[in-house]
């Protein structure tokens, strides 16, 4: 008699363990933030950081613009080493 209650409460838990389950990944696709960032970078919402490689939102308000070309970064840190690296490297960009 107990061995199945044991087992129908285990059955019971597993399947609630497994409901759960899926109703998250209903809810919000199961995304993970990387799939999420990928997302918003085919999107266009999201830019690389050129200099650590950070995805930063495309209205991030540190940039730096090279021609038709408009680089964002994620701090003025960033944006220095950047500027820092194109001069030490004879970039082309024209401030
Ligand atoms: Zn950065």
């Amino acid at each position: 008699m107990w061995k199945w209650l044991i087992l129908a409460a285990a059955a019971y838990i597993l399947y609630r363990l497994f409901a759960n389950d899926l109703l998250k990944k209903k809810k919000d696709g199961e995304k993970t933030e990387a799939e999420e960032t990928a997302r918003k970078v085919q999107a266009g919402e999201m830019v690389k950081d050129p200099e650590c490689g950070v995805y930063v939102s495309a209205d991030a308000e540190v940039t730096v613009r090279d021609g038709e070309k408009v680089y964002r970064f994620c701090s003025y840190d960033c944006r220095d080493k950047f500027l820092q690296r194109l001069k030490e490297g004879g970039g082309r960009l024209s401030s």
